[in-house]
């Protein structure tokens, strides 16, 4: 599993764009098919890219997460973002 830091300091892990689409759509099917009271507990909303963002700072400005970073934050429950390295 890969870390990444954000600009406000919230480290999260990485997804690749279509890993994040792929679990999306997994999820999007699985809610479609959800009686209303358990889509209720949902907050009625399927999942989209918009929530793959910081959650602290709800942006997306990402670099990869030192072993410090992670350190700090171990333990924590972390969210899925979307970031993909630039290869050059
Ligand atoms: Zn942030």
């Amino acid at each position: 599993m890969k870390h990444v830091i954000c600009k406000c300091g919230w480290v999260s892990f990485a997804l690749t764009k279509q890993e994040a689409e792929t679990e999306i759509q997994r999820f999007n099917t699985w809610f479609d098919n959800q009686p209303y009271k358990t889509r209720e507990m949902y907050g009625n909303r399927r999942s989209s890219l918009s929530e793959y963002l910081c959650l602290r700072c709800g942006k997306g400005d990402f670099k990869p997460a030192s072993q410090e970073e992670i350190a700090k934050i171990w333990g924590c429950t972390i969210n899925p973002v979307v970031y993909e390295e630039v290869v050059e």
